[in-house]
């Protein structure tokens, strides 16, 4: 049997780690939240739900690393940018919201996040980098850090291949005259104190030139990253935690932070897992540039469960291509009605069928709609009434559920093109069609009615793509629409033969 992700490595969390299991993961939000972000809390909470599964209980905490530096305006602030610019090199977190909406710059794109976390019902504890340093609970890293700086730097080097600079620390001091942590620099130091010269120049921006001093327990600092990741592990007692494959090819971070519990904790390391870049279109997401539909947006199109169906389907390390045209939205939707289908026992199914049941599994609790998001769509566009909708199709709370995402859909003209009509009855003259509308009887279900038009067509000689064309016009004055059957069933055959043939 093939397992899912999700069982493999809750397996191996009960396998080979002790309780009480953690699921951590942590994010820097510096732009705008992307696909990306959705799979940095998605997976491990999807971990998390499997261990619970398996009958095991587990927490979930996301670090948000909002004390890194501020290096870039994103485009979504660029009208910002002459407000942003002298906050360059400072902590995300101290750096002002432009739009006065959030505590802080790096807080409006947590916010965003944690808005997320909830649309997508993630149960997760969200821990600031600020909160876990104002804690002290780096401190004794530091600390560490600094009575083992030879040999963590001899980690850092061997494990990245890099050379390290002279004037590296194991910390980075955030300037008490400018505010910056880009720019500065440890001079000297004991294990508890030290001073530092805030004089670098890092191409956006540079160092006030201030000198200072302070102690490890002022908390105004922050541990280089590849320190800081094994540190927060180690701190909270992670069990699991994963991270994009570019955290974790060859000389990563994920390479450093083994040596680190090896070499410096003397501990063994959380399990680490990879999984792949979400493209957009084939390319690699950009955080600050963006592209194409945001997934703030997209949510509004796409129920919720959709996306976590089609994120937690597919390999880990799998890159996940999403391009989000109408036509590849509703390509999803439908997948996920299929999967909604595969009942019964998964250890019964062949693998891919067995993969899209347990995706559908870890990504709802239930179904929230019985008739398909096509079907309501096509009704809609004929009735314009979701109470006759919902009567028709009788499925009034899956009615009610999708209408929002239907309104958007219809109210943003997201509809590809064969599914947008307006119903358009023309007076047939032609002798076949007369005679294709007449043989059509209300006894026929959308199959029969489609079949007929093939066999109508095939009988009187008319190729079937010519034959579908002249439907369609007569229905809907254009050549192209929804799925003829459907489309004839859902009118009604008596409202059509009353409309085409009078
Ligand atoms: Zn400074």
């Amino acid at each position: 049997m093939h397992q899912h992700w999700a069982e493999q490595l809750a397996d191996r969390v009960i396998k080979e780690k002790t309780k009480p299991y953690l699921v951590s993961a942590g994010m820097t939000t510096s732009g705008p939240a992307h696909f990306g972000t959705i799979c940095e809390f998605l997976f491990p909470f999807t971990i998390k739900i499997m261990l619970e599964k398996k009958g095991e209980e587990a927490d979930f905490i996301l670090f948000a690393d909002i004390l890194d530096a501020f290096d870039n305006v994103p485009i979504p602030m660029e009208k910002f940018r002459k407000d942003l610019t002298p906050h360059l090199g400072k902590p995300l977190v101290f750096v002002p919201d432009p739009t006065g909406q959030s505590k802080s710059f790096g807080d409006y794109f947590l916010d965003e996040v944690k808005n997320l976390i909830k649309i997508f019902g993630v149960k997760v504890k969200v821990i600031s980098a600020v909160e876990v340093y104002k804690e002290g609970r780096a401190d004794n890293y530091a600390k560490l850090y600094f009575e083992n700086e030879e040999e963590a730097k001899k980690i850092i080097e061997e494990t990245s291949g890099r050379e390290i600079p002279s004037d590296w620390s194991p910390i980075m001091p955030i300037c008490e005259e400018c505010g910056k942590i880009a720019t500065t620099r440890v001079t000297r130091h004991d294990s508890e104190n030290y001073e530092y010269a805030c004089d670098k120049d890092v191409k956006y921006t540079k160092g006030c030139g201030f000198k200072g001093k302070n102690k490890l327990t002022d908390h105004k600092y922050k541990i280089t990253w590849r320190l800081h990741w094994p540190m927060w592990m180690d701190s909270y007692g992670t069990s699991i935690e994963g991270a994009g494959v570019d955290h974790h090819t060859k000389g990563s971070s994920w390479d450093t932070l083994l040596e680190v519990f090896k070499r410096i904790y003397k501990k063994e390391a959380p399990i680490g897992y990879r999984y792949g870049f979400i493209l957009m279109e084939g390319k690699k997401y950009s955080k600050s540039k963006g592209l194409g539909l945001g997934i703030s947006e997209l949510v509004k199109f796409v129920p919720v469960e959709v996306i976590k169906y089609t994120l937690i389907k597919p390999d880990l390390e799998e890159n996940i291509d999403i391009n989000p045209t109408p036509q590849n939205m509703l390509r999803l939707i439908e997948d996920f009605e299929g999967a909604a289908k595969l009942t019964g026992n998964v250890d019964e199914m062949d693998r891919a069928t067995r993969k899209r049941a347990l995706a559908f599994r870890l990504s709802v609790d239930k179904m929230h709609w019985n008739s398909s998001f096509l079907d309501i769509l096509l009704y809609y566009q004929i009735y314009g009434d979701w109470t006759e909708v919902a009567k028709m199709l009788g499925d009034n709370d899956g009615v009610n559920y999708l209408k929002p995402f239907i309104q958007e859909w219809i109210g943003k003209e997201f509809i590809p093109e064969e599914y947008r009509f307006k119903y358009q009855p023309a007076k047939v003259t032609d002798e076949k069609l007369r005679g294709f509308v007449e043989h059509l009887n209300e006894k026929m279900d959308a199959l029969a009615i489609h079949n007929s038009v093939f066999e109508f067509a095939k009988t009187n000689g008319i190729e079937p793509k010519t034959m579908f064309g002249e439907v369609y016009k007569i229905l809907i004055g254009k050549e192209r629409g929804p799925r003829i059957g459907k489309l004839i069933y859902a009118l009604g055959v008596k409202r059509i033969k009353e409309d085409l043939l009078k």
